[in-house]
């Protein structure tokens, strides 16, 4: 894993593989974290793949949910990562695919 930082960049990190780009010099454990979680959906599914079942994804739950940031939360990447972000240790453990369970499933926080 590569981080790189963009003072520019708008979200606080974002997840390419095998980069981790984020916005302030020295970002926090959980955000590491939290992208860690998606370089792995990325590993798995493949950077491309990736990003276009995050849009449509995107698209469908914001149809649902008529609101970009409850569409944002609810993209099924983005439940198993704010799902776990905080447990450091969870990539160690973690089944492969895991993303496909937080497809359903409600978001905690
Ligand atoms: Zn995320």
């Amino acid at each position: 894993m590569f981080i790189i930082h963009v003072a520019s960049l708008g979200p606080d990190g974002m997840a390419l593989f095998p980069f981790i780009l984020v916005r302030h010099r020295h970002p926090g454990p959980t955000l590491l974290n939290h992208e860690r979680i998606h370089l792995r959906q990325q590993l798995e599914l493949g950077v491309v793949p990736f990003y276009l079942w995050y849009v449509i994804e995107y698209l469908i739950r914001r149809m649902q949910y008529r609101d970009h940031y409850a569409a944002y939360r609810h993209i099924c990447f983005e439940r198993e990562a704010f799902a776990n972000d905080q447990n450091l240790t969870y990539l160690n453990t973690r089944p492969h695919w895991q993303f496909r369970r937080y497809l359903t499933r409600a978001t905690k926080r």
